[in-house]
């Protein structure tokens, strides 16, 4: 691991915890039900969000997806970058954006914020670690490289590196 980042640790990828931690971003309490996010439309229903016509008579609250991205406060971080990303940079997007895609449509609250150019690569934000870890996933088996995975386990964030 030659990436440390403040407050988190590095975790080995078969460790990386698959269960549902608290997350600061689920709703402090019960919601009724249906709920309806005003933002984006995803209703809250069986208790999790999902994609459904939106109910008449529904609570309307903000779902955690889109309080992450009002407050610009990411849950997942995925920073790719390399020789290679470089010379391949737009068939590497365009694979992150399908993933996004595909996983924002079978999950409301798996989406990402944004993709910020940097030094010598680019750096994803995700509403969700799952999707940041998901995303990284993708790069390493569609075109191996190097993988890290870090973990802050106090507001459940995670890093996710992939280089080539
Ligand atoms: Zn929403």
């Amino acid at each position: 691991m030659k990436t440390s980042f403040e407050g988190f640790s590095p975790v080995r990828r078969d460790r990386m915890v698959q269960e549902e931690r608290h997350d600061a971003y689920q709703a402090k309490h019960k919601l009724a039900e249906p709920t309806v996010c005003p933002d984006c439309g995803a209703v809250f229903h069986e208790g999790r969000w999902q994609w459904l016509v939106k109910p008449a008579g529904a609570h309307q609250e903000r779902c955690p997806a889109c309080s992450r991205i009002h407050d610009q406060y990411p849950a997942g971080y995925l920073t790719v970058s390399g020789e290679f990303f470089s010379q391949h940079r737009d068939e590497l997007l365009h694979l992150l954006r399908n993933e996004a895609e595909r996983a924002k449509a079978e999950h409301p609250l798996k989406r990402i914020m944004q993709i910020e150019d940097e030094k010598d690569g680019v750096l994803v934000t995700t509403t969700d670690i799952h999707l940041a870890r998901g995303l990284g996933e993708a790069l390493h088996h569609a075109y191996q490289g190097t993988l890290e995975y870090h973990y802050n386990e106090r507001e459940n964030l995670l890093r996710v590196v992939w280089e080539r």
